[in-house]
Formats: structure tokens, sequence, C-alpha cells
């Protein structure tokens, strides 16, 4: 009897193999890769594009990416035009996935470049825009895999309190300074949303992507800009090149650090072993540092 009913619990299983698979998802950088982990836990196999130290703006997919999409039931995005090369890259897939801009809801920044209004990608560094991320992650992973809905729900609710908590910390840690020593020279836009919630301007040599030099014109107003405003807080980011900024910290006397201590994550995590390999890690690493910076202004 034992045997019989084993044999057709194996039957069953064969017939239906799906319902023992965890759900396949793709994240499409770092950054998302890592708030989807904290959400979705083990529950799902989680695949990333874009990885550590990698930089989304001129990311080339490789067939590598392509087979991970076709192999995709979920895709996380950022959008805001973030993944410029990703429809291209979901056509030759030929995928089925389900897509998930993960920035939906949040109120974008509108920037004007060269003549034309852009949005600004970088939402997640404000950490209240953080929380909107994971809230979409959670409905997302619920909706598409409803039988661990409690999993990813406790994991949210657990992950939006440690972002707040966190929230709370960087403005204790920004609002211990003078506003006006609140400047910092960084090499792409990536920090405006980061600003604009917390208080600190940031001005850089190239615009929300990273796909364009900025011009002789513009880098010699941004360091007359720097020599005037007498801004001593100079960065590059874990996934730019640095010698523009180098140049610049040349040019207008200000200090850029050596190593480690001079670079800020932005557009992604670093790999597991470095300072940032987490969305809230990225915050605890950069926020010291800005402020040391900021504090030579
Ligand atoms: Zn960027």
């Amino acid at each position: 009897m034992k045997k019989i009913l084993l044999s057709i619990l194996f039957a069953m299983a064969l017939a239906h193999p799906v319902m023992a698979k965890p759900l396949n998802v793709v994240a499409s950088f770092s950054i998302l890769g890592n708030m989807v982990h904290e959400v979705a836990g083990d529950s799902v196999i989680l695949t990333t594009l874009v990885g550590p130290d990698g930089d989304a703006h001129d990311f080339e997919p490789s067939p590598i990416d392509a087979k991970k999409l076709a192999e995709a039931d979920l895709v996380f995005l950022n959008g805001l035009n973030f993944e410029s090369w990703f429809q291209r890259l979901a056509a030759a897939s030929g995928t089925k996935a389900v897509f998930v801009n993960t920035s939906f809801g949040i109120q974008p920044r509108q920037m004007n470049e060269d003549g034309q209004d852009v949005l600004d990608p970088h939402a997640w560094q404000n950490l209240a825009n953080g929380k909107i991320y994971v809230r979409n992650i959670r409905d997302a992973l619920v909706k598409a895999d409803p039988k661990n809905r409690a999993t990813y729900e406790a994991n949210a609710a657990g992950y939006l309190a440690r972002i707040d908590a966190l929230d709370s910390w960087v403005r204790t840690e920004i609002n211990a300074l003078p506003r006006d020593k609140r400047k910092v020279i960084t090499t792409h836009d990536a920090f405006g949303y980061f600003g604009e919630a917390y208080g600190v301007t940031f001005l850089a040599p190239e615009g929300i992507s990273t796909d364009a030099e900025p011009g002789a014109r513009d880098l010699a107003r941004l360091i007359d800009e720097i020599r005037a405003k007498k801004i001593r807080a100079l960065f590059i980011e874990n996934m730019t090149d640095p010698r523009m900024m180098q140049t610049i910290s040349k040019e207008t006397g200000a200090h850029l650090p050596e190593g480690e201590a001079a670079e800020l994550y932005s557009d992604a995590l670093s790999k597991p072993d470095g300072p940032a390999p987490t969305y809230l890690d990225m915050f605890r690493n950069n926020v010291p540092k800005l402020v040391k910076a900021m504090g030579q202004n």
C-alpha cells in the first residue's frame, strides 16, 4: 500500500514539475538585486545582470544575459530610462517573463541636459524611495508566487523598518553639518535624489548618465564654481573612471583622498567582501565619507 502511494506521489510530482520549482527572478543591477534578495530570501532563484561595481548606463549585455532573461519568470527593473539596453536584450532573448518597474509611484526628478528634458533614474539614493521599490518588489513577488506570500510580507516588513531607521540616522548625520558646508563634487549626477532628500548640493562634470564626457567649456565652468565656492569635498564613484576627478582635483587643489576613501557608491554595490555589499551598507559607507569631506568645505 505504502509503495503504491509513493508511486502515485512520484507520478504526481512528474506531472506537475512547476509546483515544486522556485520562481526564477532576474534583477537588472546590483542594488535592485540586493533589495529583491532582502524581500525574497531563499524562496526564489535570483540572478543579476549588471553586477557589483558595474556601470548600468553603458552596460553591454552578453548572450549569457539573454539566456538569463529567457529562463526568467519575473524581471525587476529600475525604470526611469535607466536600463536603456534592456528592450533590445529582452526582444533578442524571446523572454516570456513579467517585467516589474520597481520605481513605479516615485515622483521622478526632471532635469534639463543640453536643452533636453530627461528623467533622473537614481531614485534609490533617497531611502524614502527605497521603501517604494521594496513595496513594489513585495507586491510583484506575492502576485507571481502567492504560496510564499507570508515570507515575502514578513521579510518586506522587517526590511522597511530597517530602511526607516537608517533614514533617521542619515538625517542626523547630515544635519550635524551647517547647511552652507553641504556641497559635494562627484563624477556624475547620481545623487540628485539624495541631495533633495537630505539637504546636500551635488555638482558633477557628467550628467545623469556616464555615457558622455563633458565638453571643455562645461568642465571649465565647474572648475570655476569649485574655486569660487571653495568646495573641498571631492569624490569619484565605484563604477566610474577616476581620471576626470583627478584632473579636477589638480586644477582646483581640492583634495581627492587615496583609494577607497575617495569612492562613493552610486549606481552599483561593492563585491560581497567590499565595504558596500548591500543597499543599506551603501548609505552606511557613503554618509560618513560625505560628512567628513563636507566638514572641510
Ligand atoms: Zn548613474
